[in-house]
């Protein structure tokens, strides 16, 4: 990346403004040809903004200029009016904050697109809530297919209860029904739904799944972890078409968040080539970052795929890889038993020898790994498996691996993140909707979940993201929750500036791009958000009331508010070049 960047400078243009976008390489050919002039001229200014850069340097200027994709200037209003030309866009953006884009560092953007596709149970307060949601799903729906609804939560019924089979099929009795919990560890099924599945009472449930029975014996609906398949596997895939349309619900929404880089945790080839596909047409709103499933590890190794693979829009980034399940479901591996499950210290995904042969053969092939870990037990795991690589990979510690949630944590396991240089990937919205964690772990171990403070004060990495569909696919919720939300019993509080930088720059070293993005520096991609109000001014209680005004991508405009749009100005140059003169 380095080498990039410093060739920017030079005459020969750099690799990325060469193939941001083929508009822009077709413009640098034609500038060649047309014009000797050596004089640079913006394409788009930004004038009479807060630009806080997060560079220490220089942490705020007034305006900036972008030329090909990349930031050509920043200064004052008249240092960047200077390579402005009669062709350039200006903004006057009326004392408007602008920030490095944000990145979601741990998404599951097209699960969420396909959520977007059936109902939204999220804020459902009872079962009849529930049942009216699906009742006009179902009116929505073409006759014979599934309804399907997504995100409801049991702690916010009245009732207190999963919903079961009868309560879906009083709404939906002539086709199949099926409705996620808000972890996606259970759902529930109505009755065609549990006959297609052919789940009756006599049905054993796979290793790792239960079916749940009512007092009779007869399944309620409800099936939790590995019995989701039984259903779910039956619900149709969306085609190529529906699935890029899918994809681009989602999109808009994370884009118009301010988002300009997502990782995305991908788990079917057709996801991938639906994300192709839409990069080929132009439909990517934001630089997608691939983090395939640890089966696929073989598959890439033999031809020849790792970390980087790709462009500046779409590129493999990482091997994920699980060691445990989820707190809430009480999956999570833990060294010592749940409070309140005692007979249960939660499940492994693998052994520890099969843990460090992945790490290492991913290691080995040149791929960064994301190891999901939330138990204090799955965590010293995945150290140990890296520890182990980093033994017996001499490439290792570039590949910059990284530890997903990081949940349950203690000083010994935090020295070793920062020891092994491993990056922390942590989700700040967990603390606000995990209110059960000191039911789950007791009060003396909640203490030592979600430490972002002590993480950050170790000196390790951490980055951030919302565990989208789980968490909101907002990196101002996620930067509010990390500097507000912390309770006296789990959740330690981080200062503005900082939860900042775990969507920015951090994120930036998190695809060994630090040199590139993250930051707002001349020679740097025009990734930006722009937002009404100044996240380091306002009380922390009101940040996540802050509205994105606009969203570029490598000098894009590919999110823009009305107000924004109002902010573009024929006369800004001549306007602000009087004012100063
Ligand atoms: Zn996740």
């Amino acid at each position: 990346m380095a080498e990039r960047l410093s060739g920017r400078r030079n005459t020969s243009r750099s690799y990325l403004a060469r193939s941001t976008t083929r508009r822009a390489a077709t413009s640098t050919l034609a500038r060649r040809k047309t014009s000797a002039k050596p004089q640079r001229t913006a394409d788009t200014i930004f004038l009479n903004a807060q630009i806080i850069t997060l560079d220490s340097l220089r942490p705020q200027v007034q305006a900036l200029a972008i030329e090909h994709g990349h930031i050509a200037k920043i200064g004052t209003d008249r240092e960047v009016l200077s390579v402005a030309g009669k062709n350039t866009k200006a903004w006057n953006l009326d004392g408007a904050t602008v920030l490095p884009g944000f990145t979601d560092c741990h998404t599951h953007l097209v699960s969420y697109g396909i959520q977007l596709h059936g109902a939204n149970l999220r804020k459902a307060t009872s079962i009849s809530e529930i049942q009216s949601i699906l009742r006009k799903q179902a009116e929505k729906t073409p006759p014979g297919t599934w309804v399907l609804g997504y995100g409801w939560d049991q702690e916010k019924l009245n009732e207190r209860r999963f919903p079961n089979r009868h309560d879906l099929d009083s709404v939906v009795s002539d086709r199949p029904a099926c409705i996620t919990r808000v972890c996606e560890h259970i759902c529930t099924a109505n009755s065609p739904a549990l006959q297609l599945a052919n789940i009756t009472r006599t049905t054993t449930p796979p290793i790792g799944g239960v079916i749940d029975r009512d007092e009779t014996g007869e399944p309620t609906g409800a099936l939790r972890e590995n019995a989701m398949g039984l259903v779910l596997s039956h619900i149709p895939a969306l085609d190529g078409a529906e699935l890029r349309k899918a994809i681009s619900l989602a999109m808009h929404k994370a884009v118009s968040a301010g988002l300009t880089s997502i990782h995305c945790i991908v788990d079917q080839p057709q996801h991938v080539r639906a994300l192709q596909a839409m990069s080929r047409a132009g439909e990517l709103g934001a630089r997608i970052y691939v983090l395939i499933p640890d089966e696929w590890l073989g598959p890439a190794g033999e031809i020849g795929v790792s970390t980087g693979f790709g462009d500046e829009m779409l590129r493999i980034q990482a091997i994920k890889v699980f060691t445990d399940g989820s707190l809430g479901a009480r999956t999570a591996a833990l060294e010592s038993p749940y409070s309140d499950s005692p007979d249960t210290r939660g499940v492994l995904i693998h052994s520890q020898d099969k843990l460090n042969s992945i790490i290492e053969s991913a290691s080995r092939q040149g791929f960064q790994i994301a190891i999901h870990a939330i138990g204090d037990h799955a965590i010293a795991m995945a150290l140990t498996a890296i520890e182990n690589a980093r033994d017996v990979v001499p490439q290792c510690d570039k590949l910059r691996h990284r530890i997903e949630h990081v949940s349950v944590l203690n000083p010994d396991l935090i020295k070793r993140i920062k020891q092994a240089k491993v990056i922390a990937s942590v989700q700040p919205h967990f603390i606000p909707s995990d209110s059960w964690v000191p039911a789950r772990v007791g009060r003396e171990r909640a203490k030592l979940v979600y430490p972002l403070r002590s993480l950050l004060r170790s000196g390790a990495t951490v980055v951030g993201g919302s565990d989208c569909p789980v968490e909101p696919i907002d990196p101002l919720e996620g930067i509010s929750a990390a500097v507000t939300s912390a309770t006296r019993d789990y959740g330690e509080r981080i200062d503005t500036q900082a939860a900042i930088e775990l969507f920015t720059k951090n994120a930036a070293y998190a695809t060994h791009e630090e040199k590139l993005k993250g930051t707002i520096q001349e020679g740097k991609v025009a990734d930006l958000v722009l937002l009404d109000r100044d996240p380091l001014k306002v009380p922390p209680e009101q940040i996540r009331q802050i509205k994105v005004l606009a969203t570029v991508v490598g000098g894009r405009i590919m999110y823009g508010s009305k107000r924004f749009q109002a902010m573009r100005t024929s006369n800004g140059r001549r306007q602000l070049a009087r004012r100063h003169s």
